[in-house]
């Protein structure tokens, strides 16, 4: 993606180091999950890896085992928030509506979830 930004310049990337505050609730050797700060759902929080990759094609490619943990880790946040029923977005791409060019699954639930992605 030509608009990925640095790791060093990565919002998400400073979230994960604790140089910028967010609210987590969860985290792994790999990967940290903390509330999304304009939430779409009564659960909607952000999995990220540790490890900087712009979009989950790239984290795909890049290390397969990683995106895996990634999809573990909203399970398990949905398992403590919602009863383990839950939906992972990843936006991909800014024309799809990814603003954060660090790979980052929404996990979304808590209440019935209608189906209108356009
Ligand atoms: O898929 P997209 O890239 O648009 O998602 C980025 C998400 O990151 C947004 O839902 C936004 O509310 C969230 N965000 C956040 N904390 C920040 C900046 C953005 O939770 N400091």
């Amino acid at each position: 993606m030509t608009s990925t930004p640095a790791a060093h310049d990565c919002l998400f990337c400073r979230i994960v180091a604790g140089e910028v505050p967010a609210t987590v609730v969860a985290e792994t050797a790999d990967a940290v999950a903390f509330r999304d700060l304009d939430p779409r759902a009564p659960t909607h929080v952000l999995v990220v890896p540790r490890d900087h990759h712009a979009d989950v094609a790239d984290l795909a490619a890049a290390d397969p085992d990683l995106l895996a943990a990634l999809v573990l880790l909203g399970r398990a946040v949905a398992e403590q928030e919602c009863g383990g029923h839950f939906r992972l977005v990843f936006n991909t791409g800014a024309e799809a509506g990814q603003s954060v060019f660090h790979v980052h699954g929404h996990v979304v639930g808590g209440t019935r979830l209608g189906w209108s992605p356009a």
